[in-house]
Parts: structure tokens; sequence; C-alpha cells
């Protein structure tokens, strides 16, 4: 149990007695410790590779490098200087979508359509993480005849794709080479529509799960930085879908794997 913050004043009256006026604070500072936490934390994100883009900027203004290791080091400067534009674009996404209004019911995609273009990204972002290993990722999406029947959903197309993208992209890049991906799209009895992505990657410890949508939350630092993760993506898909009305679901075991679930109502469908 936390503490609870109680903020007391004491208001004169001009007979010379007093109101005591209590109120209770405990909301406000927590969202200012969090906004606090979160600009130290944006500060940190930009400021790491900044430190190291600096470093080579001083190395090839000094030393007398050869052509190889110039190009080396130019490699290594435009990797940081990525880090930096992902950081800085995923925050701009979550502003975006934070200072927008709710979309409305008046957009539909086929999920189908949805479903091929989020297909047509995983395989590249596979070929992309898997190169230099033998054994690709093991792919499985639900047959189109069984996405065309789900119809339309409600929402922003670019939105939705990116959400859901990001969960897949997620399980290929904490799932090893030769690891395989699952996704589904279930209907339950109410109608509601379940999406979901199951890997066979390394699972995640319970104590994380209900932290891994907060802001630059990682559990593991090193994976995410390779694969480019800017610590942001739940974040952002978590806004997305409560946006649409959707919630995500995160179950997991050790050694076994994860699956995110989404579930959207059952008016998103048509
Ligand atoms: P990142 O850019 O670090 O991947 P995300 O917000 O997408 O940021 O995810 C937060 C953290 O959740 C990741 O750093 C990772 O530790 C964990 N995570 C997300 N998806 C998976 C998954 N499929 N398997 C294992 N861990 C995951």
């Amino acid at each position: 149990s936390r503490p609870v913050r109680i903020s007391v004043h004491l208001h004169p009256y001009g007979d010379g007695r007093k109101l005591l006026l209590s109120r209770d604070v405990t909301a406000l500072e927590q969202a200012d410790a969090m906004r606090r936490d979160f600009v130290a934390n944006v500060s940190h994100e930009i400021r790491t590779p900044l430190t190291v883009l600096i470093g080579f900027i001083e190395t090839l203004q000094t030393l007398p490098l050869s052509p190889q290791e110039r190009t080396r080091y130019l490699g290594m400067m435009s990797q940081q200087a990525s880090r930096m534009q992902s950081v800085v674009q995923d925050l701009l996404t979550l502003s975006r979508l934070e200072g927008s209004p709710l979309p409305g019911m008046t957009e539909w995609t086929p999920v189908q359509a949805l479903m091929q273009r989020c297909e047509d990204e995983a395989r590249g972002l596979s070929a992309l993480l898997t190169q230099s290993q033998a054994r690709p990722h093991v792919l499985e999406f639900p047959p189109a005849e069984q996405l065309r029947a789900l119809g339309e959903i409600a929402g922003v197309p670019t939105e939705l794709q990116s959400a859901l993208s990001n969960l897949i992209s997620n399980a290929l890049r904490y799932t090893p080479a030769g690891g395989t991906i699952t996704v589904a799209w279930e209907r339950a009895h109410d109608g509601a529509v379940r999406f979901s992505v199951r890997d066979t990657g390394p699972g995640i410890a319970p104590e994380h799960i209900p932290r891994l949508t907060e802001r630059f939350y990682r559990v593991d630092r090193s994976r995410s930085r390779e694969t480019g993760g800017t610590g942001l993506g739940l974040a952002i898909v978590k806004h997305v879908l409560q946006r649409h009305g959707a919630s995500l679901d995160i179950t997991s075991e050790l050694g076994k794997g994860s699956t995110f679930s989404v579930t959207f109502p059952a008016n998103r469908l048509r």
C-alpha cells in the first residue's frame, strides 16, 4: 500500500476562528513524479547515443584513420543517429495519439488486407533478423478464407496496422531464429473478436508483465537495443488499442514463450 499525501491549509476567518481545509494530493504528486521520470528517461535515451556519436566525431577529427576505419566509424555513427531518430519518432507518435480525438466508427478495413500487410512486414523483418543464421523463423498466419470471413474492422487503418504489426515484430525480435510465431483470429460467443500472437521465445517473468506497456520499460535491454527497440513500442500499442475500445492481454511462461492478445468488442466488426 502506498502512503497517502494530504495537503492541509488553515483558512482564517476575521473573527479569529480558523477553518481546516484538507485535500488528498496523492494522485497529483504521483502524476508529477511520473512526468519527472518520463523527462529523465527521454533525456537518458537521447543522451546515450549522442555521447557515443560525439566520441566518434572527436576520433574522426583527431586520429589519422585508414579509409576502411573511417567507413566503419561512419557506419557506427549512422547507427547511433538512427537510434535517436527512432526514439524521437516514437515520442512524436505517442504525443500525436494523446492529442487526437477518438476515432469514430467511420473507417473500415478488411481484416484480410490488414493481415496481408502484417504478414509482408513480418517476412521482411524475419529475413533481416535471421540474415546471418541458417534457420529462419516459422511464421504461421491464418488462412485467407478465415480472414475474409471476419469481414471489416472499424478504426484508423494505419494505427491498427502499426499496433498489430508491432506485436508481431516483438515476437520476432525476441524469439531466436528457428522459433515459431503463430498469429490467430478467433470469435468469442459474445461476438467479440480476438487477435493473438504466440511465440516460442524466452517468455517474460510474471513481475514484469504488468509494466511492459510503460514508456521505456524493458526486460531485456541488450536484445531490445540490438534489434532497434526504443522501449516505446508497447506504450504506443496500448494507446492505439485503448482508442479503439480494445484491450491487451499478455500471458507468458518463462522458457516457453509469450502470447499477446487483443480483444475487440463485437461492434467493431462488420
Ligand atoms: P522494445 O522497443 O524494447 O521492444 P516494447 O515496448 O515493444 O519495447 O517492449 C517492452 C519490453 O517487453 C521489451 O523490451 C521486452 O523486454 C519485452 N517484450 C515485448 N515483447 C516480448 C516478447 N514477445 N517476448 C519477450 N519479451 C517481450
